[in-house]
Order: C-alpha cells, then sequence, then structure tokens
C-alpha cells in the first residue's frame, strides 16, 4: 500500500520503519532534516511537503505533536490534496475535540478518518509493540486496523471519531494519579522500617495492587526492570505526561465532570517538571516526595 507519514520524530520514526518492514511503500514528510534523513535510511522515500507526500497516497498516518499541528496539516495539506478514499489515521495525543473536528472535517471532503492514539513510547513504536486505541466509524476502523497492525501488538476500536483520544486521556489519568499513590504508599512504608521489597511482595498481592508498582515499580531494584532501575531514564517523560493530564482535565472540564485527584496530581508533576526534571521518566518524582 501506499502510506504518507507525517511526523518522524521518536515515535513516528519506529512506527515508519515498521511500515516499510511490512511491505509498504512510505512516503515520509517531518520538518526536521535529521528525522528525514533517519527516514530515509529506514526505507521511506522523503517528500518536500505535506501535500507531496499524500499526492498519490492510499492511506495518511500522522504522528504530530499536537491538536493544533495536526488539525491544520489535515485542513491545509492533507484533506483536498490526498486522492479521494485515501484513509486517514492521526497517531499522535492530541484534544478529544480537535480529533472530532478533523475527523469531521475529513468526512465533509469525503474521507475517512480514525484517530488513533497509541500506549507505549519510543521503544514500543520501534519494537511494532504499541497499543492503539482507535475512534471512527466501523468500516474506518476496518480499513485502519491491518495498517495499525504492522505498527503494535493491540488495536482496539473505542467508538466513534475522538473516542481513541478519549480512551488514551482517560487510561493516563489515572495512571498519573495511581503512580503517585504508589510513591506515596513506597515512601511512608519505608520510613515506617518496612524494607521496598516486603512492602512490594506483601502489597503486589493484596489490595494496593496496580500497573504502577508491579508493572512499572518507582522503587529501583523492586518488582520488574523499570525506569527506576535506570535512572529514571528512557521512560515517559514528565512532561510528556503533563501534556496528557492536561488534555484529560480540559476534556473532563468540557464534559461537566470535576477530577480533584488528576488536578493535584497535575500541580505535582509541573512543580516537578519546573524544578527541572521534566525529562525525567515519570515516575521518578518519587524523590520529590
Ligand atoms: P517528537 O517531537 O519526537 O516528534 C514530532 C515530530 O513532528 C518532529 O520530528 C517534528 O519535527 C514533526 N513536526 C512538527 N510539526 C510538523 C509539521 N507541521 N509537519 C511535519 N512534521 C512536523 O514527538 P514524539 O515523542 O514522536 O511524539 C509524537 C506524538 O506521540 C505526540 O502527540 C505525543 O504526545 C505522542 N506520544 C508520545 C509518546 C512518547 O513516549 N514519546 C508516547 C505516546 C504518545
Amino acid at each position: 500500500m501506499k502510506i504518507a507519514f507525517i511526523g518522524l520524530g521518536n515515535m513516528g520514526g519506529g512506527m515508519a520503519a515498521n511500515l516499510v518492514r511490512a511491505g509498504h511503500t512510505v512516503r515520509a514528510f517531518d520538518l526536521s532534516e535529521d528525522a528525514l534523513a533517519r527516514a530515509e535510511q529506514n526505507g521511506c522515500t522523503r517528500a518536500t511537503s505535506i501535500a507531496a507526500a499524500v499526492a498519490d497516497a492510499e492511506a495518511v498516518v500522522s504522528m504530530l505533536p499536537n491538536g493544533q499541528i495536526v488539525l491544520s496539516a489535515y485542513t491545509g495539506e492533507v484533506i483536498g490534496h490526498a486522492p479521494r478514499g485515501a484513509l486517514f489515521l492521526d497517531c499522535s495525543t492530541i484534544d478529544v475535540a480537535t480529533a472530532r473536528e478533523a475527523a469531521e472535517k475529513a468526512r465533509e471532503a469525503g474521507y475517512e478518518m480514525v484517530d488513533a492514539p497509541v500506549s507505549g513510547g519510543i521503544a514500543a513504536a520501534a519494537a511494532g509493540t504499541l497499543t492503539f486505541m482507535v475512534g471512527g466509524s466501523a468500516e474506518a476502523f476496518a480499513r485502519a486496523e491491518p495498517i495499525l497492525q504492522a505498527m503494535g501488538k493491540a488495536v482496539i476500536h473505542a467508538g466513534d471519531a475522538g473516542n481513541g483520544q478519549a480512551a488514551k486521556i482517560c487510561n493516563n489519568m489515572l495512571l498519573a494519579i495511581h503512580m503517585i499513590g504508589t510513591c506515596e504508599a513506597f515512601r511512608t512504608a519505608e520510613k515506617l522500617g518496612l524494607d521496598p521489597r516486603t512492602f512490594y511482595d506483601i502489597s503486589s498481592v493484596s489490595s494496593g495492587q496496580n500497573w504502577s508498582m508491579t508493572s512499572y515499580c518507582p522503587v529501583p531494584g523492586v518488582g520488574p526492570q523499570s525506569p527506576a532501575d535506570n535512572g529514571y531514564e528512557g521512560g515517559f517523560a514528565t512532561e510528556l505526561m503533563l501534556k496528557d493530564l492536561r488534555l484529560a482535565m480540559e476534556a473532563a472540564d468540557s464534559a461537566g465532570v470535576t477530577v480533584p485527584l488528576a488536578q493535584r496530581a497535575a500541580a505535582l508533576y509541573e512543580d516537578f517538571a519546573n524544578a527541572g526534571n521534566g525529562r525525567r521518566d515519570f515516575s521518578a518524582i518519587i524523590t520529590s516526595l
């Protein structure tokens, strides 16, 4: 299949390489010369603009920083420039309202579009083991699924346009909160004289058990390998977690839901990031408690 790929950064670079490996012809565009050069090394063809990349594409995949950039790329250079019938897949993490607006604009112009944000970081993007949460019609999902499968280990239909983004930010809102709760529990246990490994052995089979503890433990040397064992490098950056939390709070606000724990968590991650820790893994917040 001829696929245009827009945004070949940390995530998009690995994802585009996996599309090439799956036998697709990938025409890539990014504003960054370095990103384009890496994409070329991975078997993509370089395009000179978004419009040129999508000109003969059967599908367009984007992995961009935010909703404003996604919307202006689609309305400016994708819609009306891609051939009629091309499928659009936006894998960026963006706000629900903008995802729905982009899908609606695409639909009005006769294209199908899905929002397909991912769970999993740079390593999963490179390994092709991302999880995709997909919003769009059943027909659009059926067309998107085989393309996404080449880049991931799970592809789940979350409902209509925007629902992929809703699933992503609600999931990360919960993760942001239970990571801080897990950090507080480990710190308190330690100060009360419990060895962190002993607390892990007990809590991981008791009612405090959760993913932040058993798959991503914030304490080094406890549980399976996690960024804590690597000096909190190479995981999910605190600034990216803050981005997702802000999107979640914005969406909750527009839906009339109060989220006091998410607000508190965002304030704590913000203080942590402002103290020079924005690029460290978000579980490093334990070092501030
Ligand atoms: P990144 O900054 O490494 O990559 C974004 C790329 O988009 C850059 O190469 C940039 O040059 C390019 N770009 C920006 N504006 C452009 C435009 N108008 N036209 C073409 N290219 C343009 O970011 P990333 O870490 O790859 O993240 C991409 C998306 O994936 C974000 O929405 C992020 O929230 C989401 N995400 C990231 C992670 C992660 O661990 N990094 C995990 C899950 C989801």
